[in-house]
């Protein structure tokens, strides 16, 4: 059983799908991480996120990078956006995401193409989304938390440019899959969202 959940920057997706992974006893894997190491990588080997050999060659990265907590950061973030436009990028990673997928027991893959490219068989899609104000507001919560102040006009402004980013690149842009679920949380807290997920889940299973 495959479960893809994507969805735009911010959206909360990243723990709706670690949640879920662990209400059904499957391993979750976070592809943005995968980016974020590339990224991470190009600033280390003093590359350029927008030249595609550069970011080719950093996808290269030994696999500790994937535990540094670095890869979190609003920075790391924006070049891990950069680096993922590289048609050369998204082949080099997609093996190690399919191979995820398969695993016997299945798994719950997060990111943006995974109902897409990495998984159109997916049992099930979802596609989790909210406002940029929504989502740039929850951003700023979440920084505010870890005492790091950003004005919420900066983080909106960072939102917008990763969505135009992300639905804009030619090779795999973020876009809801035909047959996803698409569950819009702007007016939900997290609670409210994960009982929406869950629902759709348990109906999908049901049809089985
Ligand atoms: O989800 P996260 O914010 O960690 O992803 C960082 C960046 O990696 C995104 O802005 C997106 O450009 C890219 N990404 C992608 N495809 C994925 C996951 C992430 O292009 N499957």
């Amino acid at each position: 059983m495959i479960i893809a959940v994507d969805g735009p920057t911010a959206s909360g997706k990243g723990t709706i799908a670690k949640r879920l992974a662990a209400h059904l006893g499957v391993p979750c894997l976070d592809t943005g991480l995968l980016y974020r190491a590339v990224g991470r990588q190009v600033a280390i080997n003093n590359g350029d996120p927008d030249d595609p050999a550069d970011a080719l060659a950093a996808c290269d990265f030994p696999d500790e990078l994937m535990d540094d907590p670095v890869l979190r950061s609003e920075e790391v973030g924006g070049l891990a956006s950069r680096v993922s436009i590289h048609p050369g990028v998204r082949k080099a990673l997609f093996d190690r995401q399919r191979a995820f997928a398969e695993q016997p027991g299945g798994a719950v893959l997060d990111g943006r193409d995974i109902g897409t490219v990495i998984a159109p068989d997916a049992d099930i899609k979802l596609y989790i989304t909210a406002s940029v104000q929504e989502r740039a507001r929850r951003r700023w919560m979440e920084m505010a938390d870890r005492e790091i102040e950003i004005p919420l006009i900066e983080i909106e402004r960072d939102v917008v440019a990763r969505d135009a980013r992300d639905i804009g690149r030619k090779d795999a842009p973020l876009r809801a899959a035909d047959d996803a679920h698409i569950i819009d949380t702007t007016e939900m807290d997290r609670e409210a969202a994960f009982e929406a997920v869950l629902e759709k889940v348990e109906q999908a299973l049901k049809q089985d």
